[in-house]
């Protein structure tokens, strides 16, 4: 797999500091189970604050037993969850289907219309965090952002003003971004997206306004 696109450095830190909202949090454990790369940001980030702590005194550590933690950490084995072979086919990395309780195949999808589906998480309030199926060659609608919004490809890929997302990419859109995803032809595109606050539709007005203007 190849991730062209990552997690940026404050989401990271902020991560990493314990100070992101549920709904991104999740997204960001699903990514970085998936990628390599912002695994080895985390860690630094991660090490700086571990270091941060040790100088305020706040953890009261030894290196040998802080030894002892991680070796005993590395050795646990996983816990049996599912049969080997159904995880190779998984279409959700372990953080998020551990929170769905299932693969794809288990979750329970609402339409949204034009064949777009979604299904909203339960997750802390603050932000909310929901899997979103659009089909091959569907556009989203146009939509500017009041917040944050995160968006991971788990399946299929769209395309917008940014570039191409296929399966582990995230885009990070925020209030000066308007876009306009467009989903891959030929499958569903299969996305987990965090927003902190409702999304603007800018073609609101002009669809509710349609029935009357008559187009
Ligand atoms: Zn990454
Ligand atoms: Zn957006």
């Amino acid at each position: 797999m190849s991730i062209k696109h990552h997690l940026t450095d404050a989401l990271i830190m902020a991560y990493s500091a314990g100070s992101l909202p549920e709904a991104f949090s999740l997204v960001v454990a699903t990514h970085i189970s998936l990628c390599d790369e912002c695994r080895a940001r985390l860690e630094s980030y991660d090490a700086v604050g571990g270091a941060l702590l040790e100088e305020t005194g706040v953890a009261d550590v030894s290196d040998a037993s802080l030894d002892a933690v991680l070796a005993r950490i590395a050795g646990t084995p996983d816990e049996p969850r599912q049969p080997v072979a159904r995880m190779k086919d998984a279409v959700f990395p372990a953080p998020l289907r551990d929170y769905v309780g299932g693969d794809l195949d288990d979750v329970k999808w609402k339409r949204v219309g034009g064949g777009v589906r979604q299904a909203v998480l339960k997750t802390a309030s603050g932000a909310r965090v929901r899997l979103l199926s659009i089909p091959g060659g569907t556009a989203m609608p146009d939509h500017g952002h009041r917040g944050t919004e995160m968006t991971m490809v788990l399946k299929g890929a769209f395309r917008d003003e940014e570039g191409r997302f296929g399966r582990g990419d995230v885009e990070v859109a925020n209030e000066d971004m308007e876009h306009t995803p467009v989903a891959e032809e030929g499958e569903d595109c299969i996305c987990l997206a965090a927003t902190d606050a409702p999304l603007r539709f800018n073609a609101l007005i002009p669809r509710i306004a349609q029935p009357f203007l008559g187009i």
